[in-house]
């Protein structure tokens, strides 16, 4: 029997790899106008925690079943890749804390490359894996879920908008945790298109005074985490979704990753710079630079409930019949902190298929 799998993002393209590699007959459907997702606009990087129990700390709310399955088997999903011909950038992470390695993301495409039907919506009667990325793109399903202060800007595909989630709670599914969780950036309060997702982010609230609109220092320095998501998530929460990330001399000088503060700062469009005459507050003594921010949201962090078969379950534990979800559209793996969206839809869209072709 055909299986189907709605979406061709990362999720999508390695479920489909996979049932096809298991002699499986599989349609894949996108509603998009190319392949890829969101995983085509990453930076690339598969990673895990290093140890399992850091990654227990970091996402406390998460499914400790979900979390071991994409623990344990990432490494090897990632050598399965590569087998394939995804091309490697780096070996390693460049992040102490993480082990993975950065893949090239259109080169990734190619090697997992399938006959797609684009502009077409992949949730349909049959067996299938929901790889639809979750409900980032749908202002509504936000609003509801996350409840942000403000619209949060969509740094993301504009085409995962709930349809999987749609489709599943329809057929009976269950939600996971992490509803009210997002992994986003705070990104310059300017336009910017999807070629500067990563270049425009700005990623250093570690070393910024944080304040809102209301001259409110919402976030303390010491509090940001390493991958910056609680900054952006409390910034979701303040006035207009946004922030003012204001900086002395010494933060201005500090580097995260390659490059330092300041050519963050600077790379910023001119609309999101504010002279310090002009913020709506006195700022603090030695701050000699103010840019405004506006929560992004990349991807959810709740979704549909699974097993560890990547089944879709009921709230009382049972299987929708024929029905798995993986990637983004899974949800609870991370709740409460932050991992790699593309190890959870490596691993599981691997599980989804291994599953589907077995059974569906
Ligand atoms: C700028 C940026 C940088 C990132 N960097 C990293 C990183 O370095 N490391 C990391 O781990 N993660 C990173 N991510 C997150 C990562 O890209 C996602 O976690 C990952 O792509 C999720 O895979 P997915 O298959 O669930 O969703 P996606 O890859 O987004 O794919 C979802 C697909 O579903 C399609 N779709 C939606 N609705 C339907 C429907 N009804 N029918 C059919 N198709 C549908 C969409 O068109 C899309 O192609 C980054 C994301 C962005 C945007």
């Amino acid at each position: 029997m055909t299986i189907s799998v709605a979406g061709a993002g990362m999720a999508g393209l390695v479920a489909a790899a996979r049932l096809r590699e298991l002699g499986r007959h599989v349609v894949v459907r996108d509603k998009g106008s190319r392949l890829g997702g969101s995983m085509l606009l990453s930076s690339g990087v598969v990673f895990r925690h290093r140890s399992f129990d850091d990654f227990r700390a970091e996402c406390p709310g998460g499914d400790e079943r979900l979390q071991r399955l994409v623990w344990e088997r990432l490494d090897d999903a990632i050598e399965w890749l590569v087998a394939r011909g995804a091309p490697v950038v780096w070996e390693e992470t460049g992040n102490p804390r993480t082990v993975g390695k950065r893949l090239d993301p259109r080169g990734l495409v190619e090697a997992l490359a399938v006959e797609v039907e684009l502009g077409s919506d992949g949730c349909v009667d049959g067996p299938l894996v929901l790889c639809t990325g979750g409900f980032a793109a749908s202002s509504e399903l936000v609003t509801r879920f996350v409840r942000p202060a403000a619209s949060l800007r969509l740094r993301a595909n504009p085409w995962s908008a709930g349809d999987g989630l749609g489709f599943a709670l329809d057929r009976g599914a269950a939600l996971s945790t992490g509803l009210d969780e997002f992994y986003g950036r705070n990104m310059p309060d300017a336009a910017w298109d999807e070629t500067q997702l990563v270049s425009l982010s700005q990623l250093y609230g570690r070393f910024a005074r944080v304040y809102d609109g209301d001259g409110v220092e919402f976030f303390a320095r010491g509090d940001v985490s390493w991958s910056e998501t609680n900054v952006v998530q409390a910034t979701a929460r303040r006035p207009g979704a946004k922030a003012f990330y204001l900086l002395d001399e010494e933060a201005l000088r500090q580097t995260v990753r390659e490059r330092t503060v300041a050519e963050m700062v600077a790379a910023a469009p001119s609309e999101a710079h504010v002279s310090l005459p002009d913020l709506p507050f006195d700022p603090p003594p030695g701050v000699v630079a103010a840019v405004r921010v506006v929560a992004s949201i990349t991807h959810t962090i709740g979704g549909v409930r699974i097993d560890d078969r990547a089944r879709v379950l009921r709230e009382d534990g049972s299987p929708v019949d024929g029905l798995w979800a993986a990637g983004v559209d899974a949800g609870g793996v991370a709740t409460g902190g932050y991992a790699s969206g593309l190890a959870q839809a490596l691993v599981l869209g691997l599980v989804a298929a291994e599953d589907a072709a077995a059974t569906g």
